[in-house]
């Protein structure tokens, strides 16, 4: 709480009393350490591939270019930090559109189960270098719902490369579509993963934060995916929640308005 004493003068008296003023700054305060806790992670997060780039670009010009095997090399690991750096703008760029509210949402009728054989198809690649199952689950008789299918599609998208990120070749991914009675539309992924720590899971849906942050960039990770999928599912007025068990896998669910509903609003 903040305290402002501010005296009262009358000119004939003089002081003749104090207004105090109590103000509570938590939220303020909270926002800002949270800010500047942002800005330090992109310089962070911007700066640990630039260096990189920068001692290899040094490295081919100090000799290594003599050597046709390590330029290429070298090369390969310039392209790779420049890659992820634009990944990283990229999903920034995502969420700053999504925090100004400026992302509008193009709302269409959308059968589930194409959507999900979809997403399937696009990592099909993927699951078939990491040996991993895909299976998809859509509930009889589902109704189109109504949402941003791109919108939605990058959810899935982010869902589902953690979901292979994160799971052991051999193991496998579901994917699940379902109306509850109030046809609130659930949509959930469900791997068999290296799973999540208890202490880290609060946490996992803030900006930048991950379980080991070596590893995630190893595999290219931003540490943005979840945050963006969280902003897409708010924006749709959904929810978003994620169950973990450590070595056993994660069930990452979110929620979609009541399907009757979103017919009302078209
Ligand atoms: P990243 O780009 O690092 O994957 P995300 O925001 O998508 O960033 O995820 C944040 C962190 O949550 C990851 O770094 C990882 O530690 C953890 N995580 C996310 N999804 C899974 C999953 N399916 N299995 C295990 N850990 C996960």
């Amino acid at each position: 709480v903040r305290v402002t004493f501010t005296p009262i003068h009358r000119r004939e008296f003089g002081i003749t009393g104090t207004i105090a003023v109590l103000q509570d700054v938590t939220e303020q305060e909270k926002l800002e350490a949270s800010r500047r806790e942002f800005v330090a992670n992109v310089s962070h997060e911007l700066r640990t591939p630039l260096t990189t780039i920068k001692s290899y670009t040094e490295a081919l010009d100090d000799g290594a270019l003599e050597d046709p095997p390590l330029a290429s090399r070298f090369v390969s690991v310039i392209q790779n930090e420049t890659e992820r750096m634009i990944r990283l703008v990229t999903d920034l760029l995502h969420l700053s559109r999504l925090d100004n509210k400026e992302a509008l949402l193009r709302k269409q009728p959308t059968d589930l189960l194409d959507m999900l054989e979809d997403v399937a198809d696009r990592f099909s690649f993927q699951m078939r270098q990491k040996d991993i199952h895909c299976g998809i689950l859509v509930q009889q008789g589902m109704p189109k719902a109504l949402f941003d299918r791109d919108q939605i599609d990058q959810v899935l998208d982010n869902l589902v490369s953690n979901a292979l990120k994160y799971t052991q070749a051999g193991g496998s991914v579901t994917m699940e579509a379902r109306m509850a009675e109030d046809h609130v539309l659930t949509i959930s992924l469900q791997d068999t993963g290296i799973g999540i720590p208890k202490k880290d899971l609060d946490r996992i849906f803030e900006r930048f934060y991950r379980v080991d942050k070596a590893r995630s960039r190893n595999m290219g990770g931003t540490g943005l995916g979840l945050s963006i999928a969280r902003e897409i599912v708010y924006a749709h007025g959904g929810t978003i929640s994620l169950q973990s068990e450590l070595g056993q896998g994660t069930r990452v669910t979110f929620t979609l308005p009541p399907v009757e509903a979103q017919e009302v609003a078209k």
